[in-house]
Protein backbone atom coordinates (compact mmCIF):
# COMPACT_ATOMS: atom_id res chain seq x y z
CA UNK A 1 0.00 0.00 0.00
CA UNK A 2 1.42 3.65 -1.00
CA UNK A 3 1.83 6.23 1.72
CA UNK A 4 -1.07 8.39 0.29
CA UNK A 5 -3.32 5.52 -0.15
CA UNK A 6 -2.48 4.62 3.91
CA UNK A 7 -3.81 8.59 4.77
CA UNK A 8 -6.45 8.59 2.74
CA UNK A 9 -8.95 10.47 5.32
CA UNK A 10 -12.61 8.76 4.22
CA UNK A 11 -10.62 5.03 4.83
CA UNK A 12 -9.38 6.28 8.29
CA UNK A 13 -12.32 7.35 9.28
CA UNK A 14 -13.85 4.12 8.56
CA UNK A 15 -11.02 2.24 9.96
CA UNK A 16 -11.82 4.02 13.64
CA UNK A 17 -15.75 3.83 13.84
CA UNK A 18 -15.63 -0.25 12.79
CA UNK A 19 -13.01 -0.21 15.87
CA UNK A 20 -15.18 1.27 18.56
CA UNK A 21 -17.85 -0.79 20.25
CA UNK A 22 -21.60 -1.09 19.55
CA UNK A 23 -22.75 1.13 22.49
CA UNK A 24 -20.17 4.07 21.58
CA UNK A 25 -21.35 3.64 17.82
CA UNK A 26 -24.48 4.27 18.71
CA UNK A 27 -26.48 1.18 17.82
CA UNK A 28 -27.51 -0.61 20.90
CA UNK A 29 -31.03 -0.83 21.07
CA UNK A 30 -31.27 -0.49 17.56
CA UNK A 31 -34.28 -2.41 15.92
CA UNK A 32 -32.34 -4.20 12.98
CA UNK A 33 -34.77 -5.15 9.92
CA UNK A 34 -34.55 -9.03 9.76
CA UNK A 35 -35.13 -8.99 13.42
CA UNK A 36 -38.65 -10.51 13.99
CA UNK A 37 -40.46 -9.04 16.58
CA UNK A 38 -44.58 -9.54 16.50
CA UNK A 39 -46.78 -6.85 17.52
CA UNK A 40 -47.81 -6.93 21.21
CA UNK A 41 -50.97 -8.23 21.82
CA UNK A 42 -54.05 -6.96 24.07
CA UNK A 43 -55.32 -8.46 26.66
CA UNK A 44 -57.72 -9.79 25.04
CA UNK A 45 -55.82 -10.80 22.37
CA UNK A 46 -53.31 -12.87 24.81
CA UNK A 47 -56.89 -14.63 25.63
CA UNK A 48 -58.05 -15.74 22.04
CA UNK A 49 -54.35 -17.00 20.96
CA UNK A 50 -54.49 -20.34 21.73
CA UNK A 51 -57.51 -20.48 19.69
CA UNK A 52 -57.20 -18.35 16.91
CA UNK A 53 -55.36 -21.03 14.53
CA UNK A 54 -58.85 -22.62 14.54
CA UNK A 55 -60.48 -19.15 12.87
CA UNK A 56 -60.10 -20.65 8.98
CA UNK A 57 -61.98 -23.92 10.30
CA UNK A 58 -64.59 -22.15 12.02
CA UNK A 59 -65.30 -19.76 9.06
CA UNK A 60 -65.74 -22.31 6.57
CA UNK A 61 -67.46 -25.10 8.44
CA UNK A 62 -70.51 -23.34 6.94
CA UNK A 63 -69.77 -22.87 3.53
CA UNK A 64 -70.99 -25.40 1.18
CA UNK A 65 -69.04 -28.62 0.38
CA UNK A 66 -66.58 -28.90 -2.88
CA UNK A 67 -65.49 -32.17 -2.37
CA UNK A 68 -65.89 -34.21 -5.24
CA UNK A 69 -66.86 -37.93 -4.98
CA UNK A 70 -64.86 -39.26 -7.61
CA UNK A 71 -65.13 -42.09 -8.61
CA UNK A 72 -68.74 -42.82 -7.24
CA UNK A 73 -69.62 -39.58 -9.12
CA UNK A 74 -67.58 -38.36 -12.05
CA UNK A 75 -67.90 -34.74 -12.25
CA UNK A 76 -68.13 -33.94 -16.12
CA UNK A 77 -64.82 -31.93 -17.59
CA UNK A 78 -64.58 -29.05 -19.54
CA UNK A 79 -66.01 -29.38 -23.08
CA UNK A 80 -62.29 -29.14 -25.10
CA UNK A 81 -60.55 -31.21 -21.92
CA UNK A 82 -57.56 -33.54 -23.57
CA UNK A 83 -58.29 -37.16 -22.84
CA UNK A 84 -57.64 -40.30 -24.59
CA UNK A 85 -56.75 -40.09 -28.23
CA UNK A 86 -59.26 -41.38 -31.10
CA UNK A 87 -58.29 -42.79 -34.52
CA UNK A 88 -61.71 -41.90 -36.44
CA UNK A 89 -63.46 -42.56 -39.27
CA UNK A 90 -65.61 -41.40 -42.70
CA UNK A 91 -68.89 -42.09 -42.44
CA UNK A 92 -68.66 -45.56 -45.06
CA UNK A 93 -66.51 -46.63 -42.40
CA UNK A 94 -62.95 -46.10 -43.76
CA UNK A 95 -60.18 -44.99 -41.30
CA UNK A 96 -59.48 -41.51 -41.86
CA UNK A 97 -55.84 -42.01 -40.48
CA UNK A 98 -53.29 -42.08 -43.92
CA UNK A 99 -50.28 -42.88 -41.80
CA UNK A 100 -48.27 -39.82 -42.57
CA UNK A 101 -46.62 -39.84 -39.24
CA UNK A 102 -47.25 -36.24 -39.07
CA UNK A 103 -48.55 -36.61 -35.66
CA UNK A 104 -45.35 -38.56 -34.40
CA UNK A 105 -42.87 -35.44 -35.25
CA UNK A 106 -44.80 -33.39 -33.45
CA UNK A 107 -45.24 -34.63 -30.71
CA UNK A 108 -42.44 -33.38 -27.90
CA UNK A 109 -42.49 -36.54 -25.98
CA UNK A 110 -42.09 -38.71 -28.44
CA UNK A 111 -45.25 -40.71 -27.19
CA UNK A 112 -46.21 -42.13 -30.79
CA UNK A 113 -45.35 -44.56 -33.32
CA UNK A 114 -46.76 -44.74 -36.87
CA UNK A 115 -45.95 -47.23 -39.57
CA UNK A 116 -47.56 -46.70 -42.64
CA UNK A 117 -48.55 -49.21 -45.81
CA UNK A 118 -50.32 -49.28 -49.42
CA UNK A 119 -53.88 -49.93 -49.60
CA UNK A 120 -54.07 -51.72 -52.28
CA UNK A 121 -57.62 -52.83 -54.38
CA UNK A 122 -57.76 -56.21 -52.27
CA UNK A 123 -56.97 -54.15 -48.63
CA UNK A 124 -58.16 -50.52 -49.43
CA UNK A 125 -58.35 -49.29 -45.31
CA UNK A 126 -58.08 -45.33 -45.91
CA UNK A 127 -59.06 -43.33 -48.68
CA UNK A 128 -56.09 -42.69 -50.99
CA UNK A 129 -52.86 -44.25 -51.33
CA UNK A 130 -51.74 -45.01 -47.54
CA UNK A 131 -52.77 -45.86 -44.63
CA UNK A 132 -52.09 -46.30 -40.52
CA UNK A 133 -50.55 -49.83 -40.60
CA UNK A 134 -49.24 -49.70 -37.05
CA UNK A 135 -50.48 -47.12 -34.87
CA UNK A 136 -48.97 -46.74 -30.93
CA UNK A 137 -49.37 -43.97 -28.60
CA UNK A 138 -47.54 -44.73 -25.18
CA UNK A 139 -49.42 -43.10 -22.37
CA UNK A 140 -46.55 -43.14 -19.91
CA UNK A 141 -44.98 -40.79 -21.87
CA UNK A 142 -48.30 -38.84 -23.23
CA UNK A 143 -48.57 -35.16 -21.53
CA UNK A 144 -51.61 -34.49 -23.17
CA UNK A 145 -50.89 -31.25 -24.97
CA UNK A 146 -52.88 -31.75 -27.98
CA UNK A 147 -49.64 -30.81 -30.73
CA UNK A 148 -50.39 -34.92 -32.02
CA UNK A 149 -54.08 -33.37 -33.40
CA UNK A 150 -53.34 -30.23 -34.23
CA UNK A 151 -50.56 -31.54 -37.04
CA UNK A 152 -53.03 -34.26 -38.34
CA UNK A 153 -53.86 -33.31 -42.09
CA UNK A 154 -56.64 -35.35 -42.37
CA UNK A 155 -58.71 -34.89 -38.61
CA UNK A 156 -57.90 -38.80 -38.08
CA UNK A 157 -56.54 -37.88 -34.84
CA UNK A 158 -58.67 -36.28 -31.96
CA UNK A 159 -58.91 -36.32 -28.25
CA UNK A 160 -61.98 -37.14 -26.50
CA UNK A 161 -63.07 -36.76 -22.32
CA UNK A 162 -61.82 -39.23 -20.90
CA UNK A 163 -59.16 -39.43 -18.26
CA UNK A 164 -58.91 -42.83 -16.81
CA UNK A 165 -56.63 -44.21 -18.41
CA UNK A 166 -54.86 -46.67 -16.24
CA UNK A 167 -53.29 -50.12 -16.60
CA UNK A 168 -51.62 -52.83 -14.24
CA UNK A 169 -48.38 -52.95 -16.66
CA UNK A 170 -46.07 -50.40 -18.55
CA UNK A 171 -47.45 -52.48 -21.50
CA UNK A 172 -50.80 -51.81 -20.73
CA UNK A 173 -50.29 -48.33 -21.11
CA UNK A 174 -49.01 -48.49 -24.46
CA UNK A 175 -52.57 -48.20 -26.49
CA UNK A 176 -52.61 -49.96 -29.84
CA UNK A 177 -54.38 -49.15 -33.06
CA UNK A 178 -57.04 -51.93 -32.32
CA UNK A 179 -57.47 -49.57 -28.79
CA UNK A 180 -57.54 -46.48 -30.57
CA UNK A 181 -59.66 -46.67 -33.19
CA UNK A 182 -62.85 -44.99 -33.21
CA UNK A 183 -66.32 -48.09 -33.40
CA UNK A 184 -68.22 -48.72 -36.28
CA UNK A 185 -71.04 -46.73 -35.46
CA UNK A 186 -74.60 -47.70 -36.96
CA UNK A 187 -74.28 -48.43 -40.74
CA UNK A 188 -71.04 -48.20 -41.64
CA UNK A 189 -68.97 -50.80 -43.18
CA UNK A 190 -66.12 -52.41 -42.03
CA UNK A 191 -62.93 -51.92 -44.04
CA UNK A 192 -60.75 -52.86 -46.01
CA UNK A 193 -63.21 -52.48 -48.80
CA UNK A 194 -63.25 -50.46 -51.62
CA UNK A 195 -63.70 -46.38 -51.72
CA UNK A 196 -67.22 -44.76 -52.58
CA UNK A 197 -67.67 -45.47 -56.51
CA UNK A 198 -66.09 -42.10 -58.25
CA UNK A 199 -65.22 -40.44 -54.48
CA UNK A 200 -61.26 -39.39 -53.96
CA UNK A 201 -59.75 -38.42 -51.00
CA UNK A 202 -61.07 -35.32 -51.54
CA UNK A 203 -64.15 -36.05 -52.13
CA UNK A 204 -63.87 -37.35 -48.53
CA UNK A 205 -62.45 -35.06 -46.88
CA UNK A 206 -65.01 -32.40 -48.21
CA UNK A 207 -67.23 -34.77 -45.80
CA UNK A 208 -69.36 -35.53 -49.20
CA UNK A 209 -69.27 -39.79 -48.57
CA UNK A 210 -72.24 -39.88 -46.01
CA UNK A 211 -71.81 -43.86 -45.78
CA UNK A 212 -71.46 -47.06 -47.68
CA UNK A 213 -72.70 -47.05 -50.95
CA UNK A 214 -74.69 -50.83 -52.35
CA UNK A 215 -71.25 -51.67 -54.67
CA UNK A 216 -69.13 -51.31 -51.20
CA UNK A 217 -71.64 -53.41 -49.66
CA UNK A 218 -71.22 -56.14 -52.35
CA UNK A 219 -68.11 -55.73 -52.53
CA UNK A 220 -67.68 -57.10 -48.57
CA UNK A 221 -70.17 -60.10 -48.83
CA UNK A 222 -68.27 -61.41 -52.03
CA UNK A 223 -64.90 -61.14 -50.01
CA UNK A 224 -66.04 -61.33 -46.44
CA UNK A 225 -69.40 -62.98 -46.66
CA UNK A 226 -68.79 -63.86 -42.48
CA UNK A 227 -68.11 -59.54 -41.47
CA UNK A 228 -70.87 -59.04 -39.04
CA UNK A 229 -70.84 -55.65 -40.18
CA UNK A 230 -72.80 -56.33 -42.93
CA UNK A 231 -76.05 -57.12 -40.84
CA UNK A 232 -75.74 -53.67 -39.90
CA UNK A 233 -74.53 -51.55 -42.90
CA UNK A 234 -77.44 -49.20 -44.31
CA UNK A 235 -76.30 -48.04 -47.99
CA UNK A 236 -76.59 -44.60 -48.69
CA UNK A 237 -77.92 -43.52 -52.05
CA UNK A 238 -75.86 -40.83 -53.91
CA UNK A 239 -73.10 -41.24 -51.68
CA UNK A 240 -70.60 -40.50 -54.12
CA UNK A 241 -70.16 -36.29 -54.88
S1 LIG B 1 -50.95 -35.15 -26.70
FE1 LIG B 1 -48.84 -34.31 -26.87
S2 LIG B 1 -47.55 -35.74 -25.75
FE2 LIG B 1 -49.50 -36.80 -26.10
S3 LIG B 1 -49.19 -37.97 -27.98
FE3 LIG B 1 -50.07 -35.98 -28.59
S4 LIG B 1 -48.30 -34.64 -29.02
FE4 LIG B 1 -47.55 -36.43 -27.88
S1 LIG C 1 -53.18 -39.68 -37.19
FE1 LIG C 1 -53.12 -38.02 -38.69
S2 LIG C 1 -51.03 -37.18 -38.52
FE2 LIG C 1 -51.02 -39.19 -37.52
S3 LIG C 1 -50.32 -40.63 -39.11
FE3 LIG C 1 -52.58 -40.61 -39.13
S4 LIG C 1 -53.13 -39.06 -40.67
FE4 LIG C 1 -50.97 -38.72 -40.14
Amino acid sequence: MSKRQDHEPGKENLRKQLAKPAKRRGEVGKRLPMDYQPDKKGPIGELLAPVAGFGVTFSSMFRPTVTEQYPFEKVPTQPRYHGRHQLNRYADGLEKCIGCELCAWACPADAILVEGANNSPDAQYSPGERYGRVYQINYLRCIFCGYCIEACPTRALTMGNDYELTGPTREGMIYEKQDLLAPLMPGMLAPPHPMVEGADDDTYYRGEVTGPTEGQVEWVRKNRPEDESLQTARPVEGASA
